[in-house]
């Protein structure tokens, strides 16, 4: 499998992009940053979008990609989430209101984006991939994922904070070799990574004791843009890899 960095952190600013990896050229996790980093020829490829959950550095992507993809391809677009993520999509994103409804558009029968919806901790078959999802803590339902394509895997917590299925799940795996492991907030903001439900260095860094990492790489994501400098500092000692936009890992 090959994962390319579209967009590591949590949020944009000049230089940061938000959460948004290419698995293969052809699967999307999260569309943080699909429309501002990919030309459309490598965009028209991506048949596969698959979200961690609904908010907004994580989907902004969506309504911008369909409007450039209309009339240019022969299949829709399937994007794939837990059933809340789906609903808030229908409901307040692809409402006629906000942006087009492009699961109807050019036509109901052929339109750009098929919305499917799997429950929380449901295995999924998405294009070549085995995807087993895990309900992780967050303030609205978040997945973490493990992708596999049947001979290696990846795994991705998704926007959380302190967690437990996630690593018993990773546990029982021998197969993943590598970890997209989210790190949101500097050690000072640790109350405001608590009750939003996320990581800071040292929460991030007790998490790990809970996962039996065998040959795994470890690489940080979700920095939050106005502390990047500081929570690069925070990690330096650690066991694990903060990931820049543009890198690839093959695995
Ligand atoms: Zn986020
Ligand atoms: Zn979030």
């Amino acid at each position: 499998m090959q994962l390319q960095v579209l967009g590591p952190h949590g949020g944009e600013l000049p230089g940061c992009r938000s959460t948004c990896f290419l698995v293969d050229g052809v699967l999307a996790l999260d569309a943080g940053a699909l429309t501002s980093t990919l030309p459309l020829d490598e965009l028209v490829k991506i048949d596969h979008i698959l979200l961690t959950h609904s908010h907004f550095d994580h989907v902004k992507d969506l309504p911008l990609l369909a409007d450039v993809l209309v009339g240019r391809r022969d299949s829709p677009v399937t994007i794939w989430a837990n059933t809340e993520c789906i609903e808030t999509l229908r409901e307040n994103l692809f409402n006629n209101v906000l942006w087009p409804d492009f699961t109807r558009i050019p036509t109901a029968k052929a339109p750009v984006y098929r919305l499917k919806s799997f429950k929380s901790g449901a295995t999924v078959k998405i294009g070549r991939y085995t995807v087993k999802s895990v309900p992780v803590t967050h303030p609205v339902e978040s997945c973490g994922f493990v992708i596999s394509d049947g001979e290696s895997a990846m795994a991705m917590s998704g926007d959380t904070g302190p967690t437990e299925t996630f690593w018993k799940v990773l546990n029982k795996r021998d197969d993943v070799k590598l970890l997209l492991l989210e790190t949101s907030f500097p050690n000072a903001l640790q109350a405001l990574a608590d009750i939003s439900g996320h990581f800071t260095p040292q929460t991030m860094l007790a998490e790990l004791d809970k996962f039996d990492r065998r040959d795994c790489q470890v690489v940080l994501y979700h920095l939050k843009p106005a502390f990047v400098d500081v929570l690069k500092r925070e990690v330096k000692a650690m066991p694990v890899h903060v990931c820049e936009e543009g890198e690839r890992f093959d695995f």
